[in-house]
């Protein structure tokens, strides 16, 4: 599912296989490592993305899949538990062939090519989240 190797005490440099699933291999790279809690930032290419929208009307997620070729321009996120389980939040902004980017809440995107992340651990730190009935969001408890 991925390659990778330490750089420091707390942070990791990882390869993701082609044709994966960028969020599972994520979670089952923090399962590995029993990361509790931090920070993620990549980039990579893929060929088929589930971004999602929150409607702060309706408070509720729409969601939206694109099946075509394009390049992780950024990929932003963090680690999380939640009900006692790993939680990822993950941004991504994606570059189309006509070099226009859309982007979004990522639910799942496929690699078609490559996928390069750092993984920084926060070692000892748990964060959990709960759900904001205001905002609909799992927010950050602390
Ligand atoms: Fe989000």
């Amino acid at each position: 599912m991925y390659k990778y190797k330490q750089v420091k005490d707390n942070a990791f440099v990882l390869s993701l296989d082609n044709h994966v699933e960028v969020a599972a291999a994520i979670a089952a790279f923090c399962a590995e490592k029993g990361i509790l809690a931090g920070n993620i930032m990549g980039l990579g290419a893929v060929s088929e993305a589930t971004f999602r929208f929150l409607d702060p009307s309706t408070l509720k997620y729409v969601d939206k899949t694109f099946t075509e070729q394009m390049e992780i321009t950024n990929l932003t996120g963090n680690i999380s538990q939640k009900d006692g389980k790993p939680y990822l939040h993950l941004h991504i902004t994606a570059s189309r062939r006509d070099y226009t980017c859309i982007g979004g809440h990522l639910l799942s995107a496929y690699i078609n090519g490559a996928c390069e992340l750092y993984v920084e651990a926060f070692p000892g730190v748990e964060i959990g989240r709960y759900a904001d009935p205001d905002t609909g969001i799992n927010l950050y408890k602390f």
